[in-house]
């Protein structure tokens, strides 16, 4: 779910380019091993007993690696010190957990980190790049992960929108971005954050995560559920889970299992409030309209006024800024604990979109915040970090156009079973 365009020459100003060495897989290595990271406990146990760990060790084995890897964060089995010398071989022998590559970390003057991440082959495949950025503030810090590599959706306001899907990530695709944050952040016990890196002055560096990055998460939705639980599972990362936010465009079958399997913050990505409109603007609209997904909305599980759903709506001039608009939206969402995340849309080459006028984003604003919404305003600072997303991945494999529509029709054969 990206939310904005880009302005990529005032990113790439206002950012410096590190290029980090080492430990990282050459193109066209054989195959990894298979991944420790983003296992349940049953799956690793399963993996081990697989290799020959005996029985009564499995509970054990299972409960140390889990801590050496959600709690230390390592990424390297040597330095498991509590498992012995011929175990860790064993380990070395069939899995790994190593983190993926760094392509390139883009570090903005305000703080913002930017990571393209490739990920080795999996299968037939070929390796794939996505995007996960880290954004400090006073007191927090959000990792923005992504879900898929490019996107089905056709959302017309977004850059990625024009970006064909390649792939969901697996679970340990998606959780290895938070691991890698936090190793690039200093956010495990006994590391140092590099030199000079802004982030939130107490508590963890990474506190919130918000599934907002390139894809639809709900596209892939068991992926996501697994690595969102270990990522808040209380023995390992333990993320509170309502500083999780889930972002969707409106996969309307699947938003109550997002609430009752997962149990994290919803946001919806709006950005209109009548269907013909948003039938253009997030065309996934024409499947699952407003009213099923407001709907849906109003059935999410544990909704209360302390654990409102966030709309994001995208500043468009002339298009979706009016004050018909703001009247619309209070009315869609009447009784539905809801905050309005306002995005100033920050033009791509090629969009025809403008953003809305300062000063009409502020009465937009403030018409909303009358009738009693919390409607924050994205700080230009926020748009240039959203602004940068999406833009660095278009190294990544495509998938051919035959398999694209099979994989579509697929997604439409899962989510038709309630038209
Ligand atoms: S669903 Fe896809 S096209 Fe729509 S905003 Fe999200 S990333 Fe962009």
């Amino acid at each position: 779910m990206l939310n904005s365009g880009l302005d990529e020459m005032s990113v790439m100003d206002a950012m410096t380019v590190l290029k980090p060495a080492g430990n990282q897989p050459a193109r066209g290595e054989a195959l990894p091993k298979p991944s420790l990271i983003g296992l349940t406990r049953e799956e690793m146990g399963a993996a081990l007993r697989d290799k020959g760990v005996p029985e009564k060790q499995i509970k054990m084995r299972v409960a140390q690696l889990w801590n050496w890897i959600y709690v230390r964060g390592v990424s390297d089995f040597d330095h498991m010190a509590n498992i012995s010398k011929d175990m860790r071989e064993t380990l070395k022998t069939h899995f790994t957990i190593a983190r993926p590559e760094i392509v390139e970390e883009q570090v903005s003057n305000d703080g913002t980190r930017k990571w393209l991440l490739r990920f080795p082959a999996r299968g037939a495949g070929r390796p794939v790049e996505i995007e996960a950025v880290y954004i400090p503030e006073e007191g927090r810090g959000t990792l923005c992960i992504s879900s898929q590599v490019g996107c089905t959706l056709t959302c017309s306001f977004c850059h990625t929108g024009t970006q064909r899907l390649v792939r969901n990530l697996t679970a340990e695709e998606i959780l290895s971005q938070l691991l890698l944050a936090r190793d690039r952040l200093g956010d495990f016990p006994d590391r140092e954050a590099p030199q000079g890196t802004i982030m939130p002055a107490e508590g963890r560096k990474v506190s919130n995560i918000v599934m907002m990055g390139m894809g639809e998460p709900l596209y892939n939705f068991d992926a996501v559920k697994q690595a969102l639980l270990i990522a808040t599972d209380g023995d390992g990362l333990s993320l509170s889970k309502r500083r999780v936010t889930l972002s969707t465009s409106g996969v309307v079958p699947e938003i109550f299992r997002t609430g009752d399997e997962i149990g994290v913050m919803l946001a919806i990505s709006l950005h209109a409030v009548r269907d013909d409109l948003r039938d253009i603007l997030v065309p996934i609209n024409k499947k699952y309209p407003l009213k099923d997904l407001i709907d849906a909305c109003r059935a999410y599980p544990g909704l209360s006024n302390a654990r409102r759903i966030t709309f994001e709506y995208v500043m468009l001039k002339d298009v979706n800024d009016s004050l018909e608009d703001a009247k619309g939206l209070i009315k869609l969402l009447k009784g539905v604990p809801a905050k309005i995340n306002l995005i100033p849309f920050n033009p791509w080459p090629g969009t025809n979109y403008q953003c809305s006028d300062w000063a009409q984003i502020e009465k937009f604003a403030d018409f909303i915040n009358s009738a009693g919404y919390a409607s924050p305003i994205r700080t230009p600072r926020g748009r240039d970090i959203l602004a940068a997303c999406g833009q660095l991945k278009s190294e990544s494999e495509r998938m051919r156009k035959t398999e694209r529509l099979a994989f579509e029709a697929m997604m439409i054969a899962n989510h038709g079973s309630d038209d």
